[in-house]
């Protein structure tokens, strides 16, 4: 059942604050597009703590602390705590069509596209978006035999910085393109009525 949000915090602590506390999967699970989000939505009192499945049972008691509130039970709308996994995508079925590449937060997916893509699986947050995105279901969730660690978190979230850096670079230049294109087309409209208006004078 949904945990209501409680009444705010009783310490006072910065979201970004809250932010370093969660995993850094931007796996999404909590309902939030992130986890600055989620941070910031649990700092402002419009969500509970217990949202996090991947942070689970250690991440709520964290909150708990930092925020001088009790701890809760993890949400089961929001996930189960599960043993981490990170993604796998099956060669022999990959059709290329970059679409897990596009939902990775971290950027850890790379191929040729039209052939096959493949996972930088020491990278792997394991946000399972990818599989999520895949038409063709040829990402498996593997056990990775280890537990997601602070220090997996701190690059999973320079990772993900860097990721966002890249991805509003690539809509800049692309604005860029479609803006050029533009005054193309405009030129040669012009050059081609100022054509029909010579001829017809
Ligand atoms: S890791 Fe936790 S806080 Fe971050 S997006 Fe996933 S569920 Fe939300
Ligand atoms: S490869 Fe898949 S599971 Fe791993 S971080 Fe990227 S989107 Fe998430």
């Amino acid at each position: 059942m949904t945990q209501a949000p409680s009444s705010g915090p009783s310490a006072r602590i910065s979201a970004r604050d809250i932010e370093r506390l969660l995993p850094q999967t931007q796996c999404r699970q909590c309902g939030f597009d992130g986890c600055a989000q989620y941070a910031a939505a649990v700092a402002e009192g419009r969500a509970p703590i217990n949202r996090c499945a991947p942070g689970g049972r250690r991440g709520i008691e964290r909150l708990s602390r930092a925020l001088g509130i009790p701890a809760l039970p993890l949400d089961p709308e929001y996930g189960r705590e599960l043993p981490f996994c990170t993604a796998r995508i099956r060669a022999q079925d990959c059709i290329g069509c970059a679409l897990c590449a596009a939902a990775c937060p971290v950027e850890v997916v790379s191929g040729v596209p039209r052939h096959l893509y493949a996972v930088i699986e020491e990278q792997c947050t394991g946000c399972g978006l990818c599989a999520c995105a895949c038409p063709v279901n040829a990402v498996d969730m593997v056990e990775a035999g280890r537990s997601w660690s602070d220090e997996d978190a701190r690059c999973a979230r320079e990772r993900y910085q860097l990721a966002l850096r890249r991805r509003e670079r690539r809509r800049a230049e692309r604005l860029r393109a479609v803006r050029h294109d533009a005054a193309t087309r405009a030129d040669i409209l012009a050059a081609v009525l100022r054509k029909a208006q010579g001829a017809g004078s």
